[in-house]
């Protein structure tokens, strides 16, 4: 079986790599020339059900990269008032990485993800064709063509292959948020308050803005990494950071600027990792939800992760989701079944996280991440 998938974003890339691990052919393209090509966002956590997917679809060496790279756990939660005085706080338990679910920069994962795939960057999907003897032939800008028996639509939020196949399919947009990263010199580290560092935080100020600063600190240094597990694989060494998100009625477009005027009066300590962030960091991430869709007949297309069911990230789902899907779907096809069978099964737990999702609106909790689209 010829596997075409439209994506390489974590649900497109772990699913390339179950397949393969499997046997199957297959050719992952992605619209991006290059890995680092957009903002990835900063931070993912994954739940045991998706750190579980990576096991299985990932070739040891790589799991075990992604591991050792994983960003250090929070070690205390804690709610704030904009002065940084503590509305609640308690100490998390000591988790093990990999054991008790993962945080991982976007950017590091990525790269990780797409060692040794054969990827064709740069190659921007248009349309899908069905062809006789139920192939199926997959259009990019600029009139190239490739022909498949599976076409699989990883292609986020705002997927074309969706909209060919469901066009009826609705996606809400949630809201906004402000998504920036600071560089964590010693000299920021020295001066920023320690409740900030190391913990899950939520700071509220009385007019309702929001905001959580996330530390970026990976276990063990990637070129150190990358060198025992990985040698010559290309992940960047991502300086240690501070990244954070900050709700805001609107983006006014100068958006570090929009950042500092969001905080202007609160902690000295918060303007000042806001007032250091790199400016060019700084990014809105919009959130969706999409509705329930009903089973498609399409005999050689087929949808995993954000392309069928982007979901608030509220309760932290939406890559876990997409890589239990692209577990299942390696699995499915690994043994011959019809991919209905996946199918069927992801659209009833994924719809159900959706809809559980709904219930948590996106209040920044862990510095969050930010999807394809
Ligand atoms: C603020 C925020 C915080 C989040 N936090 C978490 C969390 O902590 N835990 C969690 O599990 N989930 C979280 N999520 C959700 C998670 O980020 C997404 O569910 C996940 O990244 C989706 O992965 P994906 O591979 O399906 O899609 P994407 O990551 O969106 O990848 C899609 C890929 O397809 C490519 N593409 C798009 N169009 C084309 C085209 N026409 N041709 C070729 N390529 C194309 C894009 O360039 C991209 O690389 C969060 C989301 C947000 C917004």
């Amino acid at each position: 079986m010829d596997v075409l998938i439209m994506g390489g974003g974590i649900a497109g890339l772990c699913l390339a790599h179950g397949l393969r691990q499997a046997g199957l052919h297959v050719t992952l393209f992605e619209r991006d020339p290059a890995p680092a090509h957009r903002p990835q966002g900063y931070r993912v956590s994954l739940k045991d059900t998706g750190v579980q997917a990576l096991r299985a679809c990932l070739p040891g060496n790589l799991y075990d990269l992604t591991v050792a790279t994983s960003i250090r756990p929070a070690t205390r939660l804690i709610f704030m008032d904009h002065t940084l005085r503590p509305k609640f706080a308690k100490d998390l338990p000591q988790t093990l990485p990999g054991i008790d679910g993962l945080g991982v920069n976007r950017l590091t994962l990525r790269e990780i993800l797409m060692t040794d795939l054969p990827i064709r960057l740069g190659m921007d999907y248009q349309r899908y064709e069905p062809l006789p003897g139920g192939r199926v032939r997959a259009h990019f800008a600029g009139g190239h063509t490739v022909d498949g028996d599976l076409l699989v639509g990883a292609d986020g939020v705002g997927s074309r292959v969706r909209a060919q196949l469901l066009p009826k399919a609705v996606v809400d947009e949630l809201g906004w948020a402000l998504y920036g990263r600071t560089r964590l010199t010693p000299g920021l580290l020295a001066a920023t308050p320690p409740e900030l560092i190391d913990s899950f935080n939520r700071i509220t100020a009385p007019d309702r803005t929001a905001m959580a600063i996330a530390t970026c600190r990976p276990f063990t240094p990637v070129p150190e990494a990358v060198a025992r597990h990985a040698p010559g694989a290309q992940v960047t060494n991502v300086p240690d950071h501070l990244s954070w998100t900050l709700n805001v009625p609107r983006p006014d477009g100068l958006l570090h600027r929009q950042a500092m005027e969001a905080v202007r009066g609160w902690h000295e300590g918060v303007q000042r990792v806001v007032r250091e962030a790199d400016p060019g960091d700084t990014f809105i991430l919009r959130t969706h939800s999409a509705q329930r869709v009903q089973p498609w007949d399409e005999p050689a297309v087929t949808l995993i992760g954000d392309a069928v069911h982007s979901m608030s990230p509220g309760r932290g789902e939406g890559a876990n989701v997409g890589l239990r899907d692209a577990r299942l779907l390696s699995e499915v096809l690994a043994q011959g079944r019809p991919k209905a069978e996946y199918e069927h099964q992801m659209l009833d737990y994924a719809f159900a996280a959706v809809e559980a999702s709904l219930e948590h609106p996106f209040k920044p909790l862990d510095g969050g991440g930010v999807t394809g689209r």
